[in-house]
């Protein structure tokens, strides 16, 4: 069941969105080649706590029968890794590498979810375009994001432009309904077909998220049952808001 939320709901959820927004501007000042990742999420905990929110990640549980609950504030995914990397003191970030974050900041029971991709130092041109399409794949998918359309035509949007630019969208992991759960229906696939999948009404908040890959689009799960890795070893990029449909328009909440 898709909801559609209350007056009161939706400034709660700008509130929380608002934090989640707050979090990734820090994180972007943070991040530099010699920072760990571990380091980016004892950040990320301490300003989502400071403003009085809950990393709604930390303990999540795993689909998969022994695998242990999500340990960390934010998902940290570097270079090959799409999505669900783990921090670690382990993983130091060094020039030209690229980095994923993606986190949700719960307040009041209520979530706001956002994923950016960033450069580490110096980056090749390839990596910048990657980045770039990415972003504005997200942006191509809420001019759809109204009354009048439904899923599949964000979807469509975001896959074509993605495929246009020579890169990968991938089919495994998908946008949601966000409210009170962090994962509420619709699911919102980066592909599909236009004209197709549910009525998009005033009242929904999504959480769009393209996830792509600069060569083919196949992910296999690494070891640690989280981390979600690109099969062929090239990099990967998400970009993610949580947005509110409006009469006339989607209203990015995480934007900063
Ligand atoms: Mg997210």
């Amino acid at each position: 069941m898709i909801e559609i939320k209350s007056k009161r709901e939706i400034e709660l959820m700008k509130e929380a969105c608002r934090i989640t927004a707050l979090v990734h501007k820090e994180l972007e000042k943070a991040i530099k080649p010699g920072i760990t990742t571990l380091e980016l999420d004892m950040l990320a905990e301490s300003i989502i706590r400071k403003n009085g929110g809950i990393p709604a990640q930390k303990g999540y549980p795993s689909e998969e029968k022994g695998v242990k609950n999500f340990p960390a504030t934010i998902c940290a995914s570097v270079n090959d890794e799409v999505i669900h990397g783990i921090p670690s003191r382990k993983v130091v970030l060094k020039d030209g590498d690229i980095i994923s974050i993606d986190f949700v900041t719960c307040k009041d029971g209520y979530n706001g979810d956002a994923a950016r991709t960033h450069i580490v130092g110096k980056a090749s041109e390839e990596d910048k375009k990657l980045i770039e399409v990415t972003k504005q794949a997200f942006f191509e998918g809420i001019k759809f994001a109204k009354p009048g359309y439904r899923i599949g035509d964000i979807s469509f949007a975001i896959q074509q432009y993605v495929e246009k630019n020579g890169f990968s969208v991938v089919k495994e992991f998908q946008g949601h309904g966000i409210g009170r759960l962090m994962h509420e229906d619709p699911g919102i696939p980066n592909y599909g077909k236009p004209g197709k999948g549910p009525k998009i009404e005033a009242g929904m908040t999504l959480a769009i998220e393209p996830m792509v890959i600069a060569g083919k689009p196949d992910v296999w799960e690494l070891d640690d049952g989280w981390t979600i890795a690109s099969q062929d070893g090239t990099k990967a990029a998400h970009y993610e808001n949580t947005v509110l449909i409006t009469e006339k328009e989607a209203k990015v909440l995480t934007l900063y």
